[in-house]
């Protein structure tokens, strides 16, 4: 993308009502604008982070056996009776009545929907195990929506649910999931700590919360401070390998780690004093597992291998895709703007021509160009006829990882400069050693 011809509009100053980095830098960055509370559109470079986001998060539900579909945004109100959280939900439900005056919502999520599409096709065991998940906008009519995306009315969410027929498969779904969340982080390049947390309106009794550490997260939360450290990394899971995933789990719950609302203060006690931390955390995730709640109330059972019937074992999955962006800005940003990590940046790559129009200049930055799309990678040239720093300001704000920066006095001894937006650090090199170089980064993703 050439930045003459793209929409970006930066603002040059900093948005007064914007209380926390994220929010403030979003803005800034021309990523998203307000509507209205709590609702935002994605401008085009906001737009692409979230799609980076939404494409890592399809691809480890795949990976992990999951399979997609989409539901709709709006809710016939009667599915919400028969499960009885019509009137229980309260005023976050967004309620709506069609031109029938058939009563209708936005949905705040999809426990029942999915319970009916079950209940209408599957009929027997054999079916099992099923998880199916969406990747859909929610609504939900916060009393304080606030911190830009982080708590927006309407937000995106992955939320996946599994059909199990025994408690003991239901729990492997729960511990798939929660693998699966620990890998989607990580390719973020985010530590998302699992809590055990409680349960809320959901119900049920086995629920962890992810939680990114950040200064401004809503949370306050206690740990063990050897658990930020723990990595799957380079791990291949065998996602049907019952023993290897719990024992994943395992090895990430079993140090302590709570959210305030469960947090046992005689077992953080036990914990050496040295290790003991206290911090405020960023929800990006939930898992629940709950039972048979939705399935008894809503009448999915399958038949039994010896003919009897019975209700399905149920849990659900949440990712909080849209929450994500700012949770990543949060943990990922300096005093001149945004550092993406590279796995969910919305360019890979920013070319800066100090000399528009210059011959030479010019025709470096084009080939630069092309052999970065020749490579597959999608780079942001900055060929606008701008001061050179007015355009190191615009790059570090929208937080590309690595900048090539083409002067006049580089190009005549055949060089350019390649610098890393995290560590500022800059070294020359030929615009073929530069090209290599990020190509080799991002190949190793
Ligand atoms: P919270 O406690 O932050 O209100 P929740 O526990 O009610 O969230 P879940 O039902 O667990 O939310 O939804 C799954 C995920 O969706 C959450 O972990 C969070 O990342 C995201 N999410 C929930 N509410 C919002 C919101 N208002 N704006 C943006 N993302 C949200
Ligand atoms: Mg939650």
């Amino acid at each position: 993308m050439r930045l003459s011809r793209y929409f970006l509009p930066v603002l040059k100053e900093t948005p007064a009502d914007a209380q926390i980095a994220s929010h403030r830098l979003m803005l800034r960055a021309g990523m998203i604008k307000q509507q209205q509370a709590g609702i935002y559109s994605w401008l085009p470079l906001g737009f692409k982070v979230l799609k980076r986001i939404e494409q890592i998060v399809h691809e480890e539900q795949v990976r992990a056996g999951h399979i997609p579909l989409l539901m709709p945004t709006l809710q016939p109100a009667d599915l919400w009776q028969e499960s009885g959280r019509y009137d229980a939900y309260g005023p976050e439900m967004l309620r709506i009545k069609d031109r029938h005056g058939r009563d209708m919502l936005y949905g705040p999520t999809n426990e029942e929907m999915i319970t009916d599409i079950f209940r209408s096709h599957v009929e027997s065991y054999k079916s099992l195990p099923l998880t199916l998940y969406h990747i859909q906008w929610k609504f939900r009519d916060e009393v304080r929506p606030r911190f830009g995306v982080m708590r927006g009315r309407e937000f995106l969410m992955k939320d996946g649910y599994n059909f199990d027929l025994t408690k003991e498969d239901a729990l492997h779904a729960y511990n798939r999931h929660m693998v699966s969340y620990l890998r989607t982080y990580e390719r973020m390049g985010l530590t998302a700590i699992p809590m055990r947390a409680d349960s809320g309106p959901i119900g049920g009794d086995d629920t962890h919360e992810f939680l990114v550490l950040a200064e401004t997260g809503e949370s306050e939360v206690f740990y063990d401070a050897q658990v930020p450290d723990l990595k799957l990394g380079e791990r291949r899971v065998d996602y049907d390998n019952r023993d290897e995933v719990a024992g994943i789990c395992e090895e990430f719950t079993t140090l302590y780690a709570r959210t305030d609302e469960t947090h046992d203060e005689a077992l953080f006690n036990a914990i050496p004093e040295e290790r003991r931390r206290v911090g405020r955390g960023i929800e990006v995730g939930q898992i629940f597992y709950f039972g048979t709640k939705y399935s008894e109330a809503m009448g999915a059972t399958v038949n039994t291998p010896d003919q009897g019937r019975v209700p399905v074992h149920m849990g659900s999955h949440g990712i909080g895709v849209s929450r994500l962006v700012g949770a990543l800005i949060e943990a990922n940003h300096d005093d001149k703007g945004i550092i993406w990590p590279e796995g969910v940046t919305p360019f890979h790559v920013g070319i800066v021509n100090l000399k528009q129009g210059d011959v030479s200049c010019d025709s470096a930055c084009e080939a630069l160009y092309r052999a970065f799309v020749e490579a597959g990678l999608e780079p942001l040239y900055d060929d606008r006829a701008e001061r050179a720093g007015a355009k190191f300001a615009t790059m570090d704000l929208i937080g590309l990882p690595w900048r090539i920066t083409v002067g006049p006095r580089g190009i005549a001894s055949g060089k350019v400069e390649l610098t890393s937006r995290r560590t500022g650090e800059s070294e020359e090199m030929t615009s073929e050693e530069a090209v290599e170089k990020v190509a080799a980064i991002y190949a190793a993703l």
